[in-house]
């Protein structure tokens, strides 16, 4: 039940360890001279673009080993001092290579017949995508001198901001009377209370949270304002129309895309409400369902599983597939690459770190035997496969953006899912669609409600600072917008504002659509599976090996998906609404 990380290094004190290490450093200085000396004119355009690339993959294959192997073993050994250390020395140098990465975008920028460059080399033609990408963001780059200063400003700026909300949520102890005993208890064992059994519990857990964050809502509001003031401020210096411009751009997406996936998604909203309706009368509310049970469990889940279990399950069923992806979960168990046992010092929840540099993956996760922590195995090997997929191309291709990073985990988990659905009787079934419906309302419609208020927000926050009272009303109007009469507006969630880390990032905003767009993406790629059946399995492969080298418009041209037009998110959505729809009927009387 632990990982092996031995194909990485044996030790922070083994021989490859420290050589790597002290590799990275050296080549940091190099690529930054080299930047400077040779990537401020385009001559000989075509040699220097690839030695940048073989320097730029060299360095991202060393740091992704060195860093991976350092956050891992924190990952499950919290107080691993020696980790520590190693991670924050590496990752501190990381931001000099700022100059030289600028340096070379100007560099590509400035090249006059870069296709032409590009078809001259085989290195650089399979980097095409890259540094059209490059070029294509280059326009946003402001002078070296700006840059710098922009850079090293943030971190008395937002990341102070950032910073200190973190301080103020981590540290804020909510005050709370459970079983008749008087108790301080951290937030996010609070918002764990939101999935209790009990709905006193649910109820009182809800009411203590929000009276905590009267405590910190002025400083909140405060370090909120500070972080999308600055945004706002340099991404018009940058030339960007608006903050959501910028995230379309990272994220490979087009505003086309979003406009679609957004005209689809109100359309669904009345479905959803259906759904929080029948869950409200089901816990005897009358008048929609008060926020703070919007999360509570609708029976319990009866099956269990050993770990062996778990996973014999999850081959099985992703054999039904393709053998390829049931064994690729195979050699994962049995090559020891997951770490599932919980224990002190380890983090809570799952994860997969995707290991380019030596073509394997590593899954993290606390299992406990539950049905949904089978799914989170299926969910995270999900993730693992998609590395899988991208191990063949060089590691410069190996990373994709947000929207679709979900697409083969979700994918994975409907897999098992759907099979044991069909296994169960109608009881143990109202549980396991309850909870995939609330998790797909959270991402529906959750998220709608976080993009009106993002919106909102910075409308506002280019006229004024915003007062507390201003950001309570904005996610309550918000809020009662996504979800309609399907919540009780009266008890809503005003301070969703506080608690929501994305917000406090100055390089994450509007952090949200991504999601939605992750998990309809995926919901209508199972859909064609299922239309096409056999066929559409290499094709799936396929797609997942070129993710890092083509935008999302592309990605979902090669199943002839034109994500363009809401009909392609009407289509997942209508899977959705399979699961309220038989939710409704099992749950009639
Ligand atoms: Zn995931």
């Amino acid at each position: 039940m632990r990982w092996s990380l031995n194909e990485l290094y044996d030790s922070f004190e083994s021989e490859a360890y420290k050589s790597d290490s002290k590799r990275i450093l050296e080549m940091i200085s190099e690529v930054n001279t080299f930047a400077e000396k040779e990537l401020t004119n385009t001559g000989e355009a075509k040699e220097k673009a690839e030695k940048y690339l073989r320097y730029d993959a060299t360095l991202s294959k060393l740091m992704s080993k060195v860093l991976s192997y350092a956050s891992l073993t924190m990952a499950v050994d919290a107080r691993n001092e020696v980790a520590k250390a190693n991670y924050a020395r590496i990752a501190m140098k990381l931001s000099e290579l700022t100059k030289a990465e600028v340096l070379f975008s100007r560099f590509v920028a400035g090249i006059e017949n870069l296709q032409e460059v590009i078809d001259s080399s085989e290195y650089l033609k399979e980097h095409e995508f890259m540094l059209k990408e490059i070029r294509k963001n280059a326009r946003y780059l402001l002078s070296n001198e700006e840059e710098m200063l922009i850079s090293r400003m943030s971190n008395t700026g937002s990341k102070a901001w950032t910073n200190l909300q973190n301080i103020l949520t981590s540290t804020l102890l909510v005050d709370i009377e459970l079983d008749g005993e008087k108790k301080k208890l951290p937030l996010p064992a609070i918002r764990n209370l939101a999935y209790d059994k009990d709905p006193d519990v649910r109820k009182k857990a809800f009411e203590a949270e929000l009276s905590a964050y009267e405590k910190v809502e002025e400083s909140s509001a405060a370090a909120l304002n500070g972080i999308k003031g600055e945004v706002l401020t340099v991404s018009e210096l940058r030339g960007f129309s608006h903050p959501l411009e910028e995230t379309l751009l990272q994220s490979r997406m087009e505003k086309e895309t979003l406009d679609a996936m957004f005209t689809a998604i109100k359309e669904s909203l009345p479905m959803f409400r259906k759904y929080l309706k029948r869950k409200a009368e089901l816990l005897g509310h009358k008048k929609g369902l008060p926020f703070y049970d919007l999360f509570a469990p609708m029976g319990e889940s009866q099956m269990h599983f050993t770990y062996e279990e778990a996973m014999d399950y999850i081959v099985k069923n992703f054999n039904t597939f393709s053998r390829r992806l049931g064994d690729y979960a195979r050699n994962a168990y049995e090559k020891n690459w997951m770490d599932v046992e919980p224990r002190d010092g380890k983090r809570g929840g799952a994860f997969c770190s995707n290991l380019h540099a030596i073509g394997e993956s590593r899954v993290m996760a606390n299992f406990d035997g539950s049905f949904s922590n089978m799914t989170t195995l299926a969910h995270e090997l999900g993730h693992g496969y998609h590395g899988y997929n991208l191990k063949d191309e060089t590691i410069l291709n190996s990373s994709y953006p947000m929207p679709i990073a979900e697409t083969a985990s979700i994918f994975c988990e409907t897999i098992v899912v759907n099979a044991a659905l069909k296994e169960m009787d109608d009881r143990e079934a109202v549980t396991i669609l309850e909870q995939s419906i609330s998790d797909a309302t959270q991402v529906i419609v959750d998220i709608y409600s976080r993009y009106l208020f993002e919106t909102k927000l910075f409308e506002t926050r280019k006229d004024h600072p915003l007062s507390v009272k201003e950001l309570k009303n904005y996610m309550v109007e918000a809020q009662k917008e996504a979800y309609g009469e399907g919540l009780d507006e009266e008890v809503l969630h005003p301070y969703m504002w506080l608690n929501k880390t994305h917000y406090y990032s100055a390089d994450r905003n509007f952090y949200n659509f991504p999601y939605a767009f992750g998990l309809l993406f995926s919901k209508g790629l199972y859909a064609v599976y299922l239309k096409r059946g056999e066929e559409f399995v290499p094709e799936y492969d396929e797609l997942l090996s070129v993710t890092g080298k083509k935008d999302i418009i592309e990605v979902a041209e090669m199943m002839n998906i034109d994500v363009t037009r809401p009909d392609f998110f009407r289509d997942s959505l209508k899977i959705v609404e399979k699961d309220i729809e038989k939710f409704l009927s099992l749950t009639e009387k």
